[in-house]
């Protein structure tokens, strides 16, 4: 199954962006975005791909002892950037160190796992909140509408693994759909 881990906003900060999105509707190229479903919106923390189900159990088993090493940290949504033409985002701040180990530790358990994960990459806090398909739209405005915008903060309390449903239909602007297969507190010290 196709997996990734993540952070997870809770729903009073989901709101808190979404009224931040409608804002961006009506500014030019936002109709040609592929906006992301908000029940589904994300920081991923470690994106694996398909995973064998014989891995199952030891992930698992891995990303719980991750989880439970980590303490609780605050974070708040913040600000927007984009990649390229391509991806539209919100970032985060607040103890974006903390998010950053969390992302480390979280790698590091799928590979022990046995999941070819990708080379270690620079890792860049953001949640998509629309991508460009035929990348001919500036998202440069976009990204200054979004610029201002600070949500609350919330103690990130869980590590999320979350399995994406990649649409079969084929239908234009169908959306993966995610689910949360499992979650564990973040209860550690470090
Ligand atoms: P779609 O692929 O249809 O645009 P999606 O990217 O949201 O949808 P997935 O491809 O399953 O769905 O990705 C799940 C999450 O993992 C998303 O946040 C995505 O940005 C991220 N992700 C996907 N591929 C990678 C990758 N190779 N490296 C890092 N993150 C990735
Ligand atoms: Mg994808």
């Amino acid at each position: 199954m196709r997996l990734f881990a993540a952070v997870l906003p809770p729903p009073a900060q989901l709101a808190e962006l979404a009224r931040e999105v409608d804002r961006l509707a009506h500014l030019p190229g936002a109709g040609r975005l592929r906006w992301t479903s908000r029940p589904g919106w994300h920081f991923t923390l470690a994106f694996m791909g398909e995973v064998d189900d014989a891995l199952l159990p030891d992930l698992h088993a891995r990303l719980a002892r991750a989880a439970h090493r980590t303490a609780p940290f605050p974070l708040r949504l913040h600000g927007g950037g984009h990649f390229g033409r391509a991806v539209l985002w919100t970032g985060a701040a607040g103890d974006l160190d903390r998010l950053r180990l969390l992302a480390d530790r979280t790698e590091a358990a799928a590979r022990r796992a046995g999941v070819p994960m990708d080379e270690h990459r620079a890792y860049h806090p953001h949640l998509t909140v629309a991508r460009s398909r035929a990348q001919d739209v500036d998202l440069r405005p976009l990204v200054a509408a979004l610029a201002p915008f600070e949500g609350s903060r919330w103690e990130v309390a869980e590590l999320a693994l979350v399995r994406s449903h990649l649409p079969g239909g084929g239908r234009p602007g169908e959306q993966p759909r995610y689910e949360t297969v499992a979650a564990w507190a973040l209860d550690g010290a470090g």
